[in-house]
């Protein structure tokens, strides 16, 4: 057995929104630079980017999938959107099956599903969960606890969503608004795997594998996944890795379009309308877990840490002090420093600390810093992602403590300030 680093959830580049370097030698070549040996191909519902697989896959063995140069490995996978408009995250074992499953839902597409990165279909949960095993799948939710479309936005537990199919489930994705520790607050979650993807719409390191799993397989395939997914007390999946949920865009109970964070207290007060610019209060993914919280009790026995994550792009660009993560000084040092190491996990992760500062002391000493969690956070929320500030030395860490507070105070206006009669 083998550890593997996989990213198991992106979208290809026909999806909307999506980057259109999103394609498969892209990915391959970024995904071996951030240092994953197993990201799945996103969207194989979508005719063409299904034609682009065909073309631009090679199934080795039995269900295993790699791109022409033999970079990395790749898993089929496809997200979609039911009728409640909640997420579902579908890992299925080739390509015949995937055609299975595209036949076996089409008539039920609202739109004309073959043409969608991530078709809406006009079945529930169950009903979805029930094709996906008849084509050979397997099925979990998708970033469960994102507002609008994260399973707990309508459920307060999985078991309700799936209904007769519950028990066929065995895995919940996280997303970037939420850990391991946050999600085990639900004492009904701790029957599940938890997945920690990135659902990156771009193939640049600083987004692809900013989640990832480290999981154990005999070999990377479908079967070993499912089995990984299944099996708990074999404890197949050593790592959650990925951001501090506080990053995440939904964390935080906030509005949005200006971005003022609220209490639930307050958001309910206003019956979730922003008295500053009356964009909509969305409700974050902390204060909807908060909600559901029914144990304190320890993580069950099989699950894995959780690292949190800040991807190497972000921690140069706090290093030479730009705003862009794209600017050419921030992505030339990136380089040199993957020149060196070989890729992003193993510098984030893995490399000796000792190693890290003799190559560059100034960059160094800002990995150092995350990895000894001397980072601050300014919470995201209503869709504006979290910002990290990471501070180089314990005086600093101590010190910024009340600058970070000034900040937020500004974000959280409201916050016990104004009662509603003085709007
Ligand atoms: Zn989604
Ligand atoms: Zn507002």
């Amino acid at each position: 057995m083998k550890t593997f680093n996989c990213d198991l959830h992106i979208h290809g580049s026909f999806a909307g929104g999506v980057s259109k370097y999103m394609r498969i030698p892209v990915i391959a070549e970024q995904a071996r630079l951030k240092g994953l040996e197993v990201v799945t191909t996103g969207d194989v519902q979508h005719a063409n980017w299904l034609q682009h697989l065909k073309q631009n896959l090679v199934e080795s063995s039995n269900g295993i999938f790699q791109d022409h140069n033999q970079t990395i490995h790749f898993l089929l996978q496809t997200e979609i959107e039911d009728n409640q408009r909640l997420h579902h995250l579908i890992f299925l074992p080739d390509f015949s099956h995937a055609q299975e499953f595209r036949d076996k839902t089409k008539k039920f597409g609202i739109l004309d599903c073959s043409m969608c990165g991530r078709p809406k279909l006009r079945l529930n949960a169950e009903q979805i969960a029930e094709i996906t095993l008849d084509s050979g799948g397997i099925i979990g939710p998708a970033h469960a606890f994102t507002p609008y479309t994260g399973l707990f936005s309508k459920h307060d537990s999985i078991a309700k969503a799936y209904d007769n199919m519950a028990k066929h489930i065995s895995f919940l994705e996280l997303g970037l608004s939420a850990d391991s520790d946050l999600a085990d607050r639900i004492a009904s979650n701790h029957q599940y795997t938890f997945l920690s993807n990135s659902d990156s719409h771009s193939p640049w390191p600083h987004r692809i594998g900013r989640e990832f799993n480290r999981i154990q397989l005999k070999e990377p395939s479908f079967k070993e996944l499912k089995k990984a997914l299944q099996e708990k007390t074999e404890k197949r999946i050593v790592l959650n890795a990925g951001l501090d949920p506080r990053e995440g865009k939904y964390h935080e109970t906030a509005c949005n379009q200006c971005f003022f964070h609220y209490t639930p207290k307050d958001a309910i007060q206003f019956k979730w309308q922003c008295p500053s610019c009356k964009g909509q209060i969305k409700k974050g993914v902390r204060d909807r877990i908060l909600e559901l919280a029914d144990t304190e009790k320890k993580a069950p026995s099989y699950r894995p840490p959780y690292l949190h994550l800040i991807p190497l792009a972000e921690i140069i660009q706090q290093g030479v002090g730009v705003e862009n993560v794209l600017a050419k000084k921030v992505q030339s040092k990136w380089k040199d420093w993957i020149e060196r190491f070989e890729n992003e996990i193993n510098i984030l992760v893995d490399v000796p600390e000792q190693e890290i500062l003799e190559f560059d002391k100034t960059i160094g000493g800002f990995i150092l810093a995350f990895r000894n969690e001397r980072v601050h956070y300014l919470p995201g929320g209503g869709g504006d992602y979290g910002k990290p500030l990471i501070c180089l030395s314990q005086e600093e860490f101590e010190s910024k403590k009340n600058e970070l507070q000034e900040k937020q105070n500004q974000k959280n206006r409201f916050k016990g300030q104004k009662t509603l009669g003085q709007f």
